[in-house]
């Protein structure tokens, strides 16, 4: 049976292996409110938020993506990130499942409106982390080339000034956790990317500003918001 229209593209993040050229995008899930400074009390609790395949922006080691801060926000904030690739997935999976469904790792800047709040008071995370253009990833490292750094550390310079520097050590739910509690409520998929948490210092961003980030031996990912 022909299609009303032709089939949107399959969103894809290029990677860097023999065998392969693309890792095709299934989900894209994070994690809220990880982070809290070493001894205080956290601002949250963790949740969790989906955001839409094509939302995802690959960018080339060495080359920059232009993204757009939306309309009708004033807070546009970058958190760097540890981000997983499944290539296995599953439901109630174990920590070592966990480790072995991840096919690879890449860098990602997981944008958030800082001001997304609707007129009860309820915060709008389809606006806040679901806009368009929302997560840009580095091309993603095959597991067997770039085992997980455990801990990470992560780092994310604005206009050549550092605005975070941390570590996956200091998010509450560590990267693995995350995606063992992600499959506790969705089946995961081969395809699923997992923004982990960013590890504090994430801040407002303008247009014209450059940003250079990256997660120690996974790699680095350039942006220019425009
Ligand atoms: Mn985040």
């Amino acid at each position: 049976m022909p299609f009303v229209f032709a089939p949107p593209q399959q969103a894809v993040v290029p990677v860097q292996d023999e065998r392969y050229e693309f890792f095709p995008i299934h989900r894209v899930y994070g994690i809220g409110k990880n982070y809290a400074e070493p001894g205080t009390v956290p601002s949250g609790t963790p949740f969790y938020f989906l955001k839409p395949a094509d939302a995802v922006v690959p960018v080339a080691d060495n080359e920059s993506v232009a993204i757009p801060v939306p309309p009708g926000t004033n807070e546009m904030k970058h958190e760097i990130e540890l981000v997983a690739a499944l290539g296995k997935g599953g439901r109630n999976l174990t920590l070592e499942q966990a480790a072995d469904a991840v096919w690879g790792w890449c860098v990602g800047i997981d944008f958030t409106l800082g001001d997304q709040r609707l007129d009860s008071g309820a915060n709008d995370f389809m606006r806040g982390k679901a806009f368009d253009r929302s997560a840009p990833v580095s091309h993603i490292r095959p597991a067997y080339r770039t085992p997980m750094p455990a801990p990470a550390d992560l780092w994310l310079y604005v206009n050549n000034q550092k605005r975070q520097s941390g570590s996956t050590a200091n998010l509450i739910v560590k990267p693995l956790e995350v995606i063992v509690e992600i499959s506790k409520f969705w089946e995961l998929q081969p395809g699923d990317l997992i923004f982990t948490g960013t590890p504090g210092g994430a801040s407002r961003v303008v247009p014209g500003d450059r940003l250079e980030g990256g997660v120690n031996g996974v790699g680095t990912i350039r942006v220019d918001i425009v």
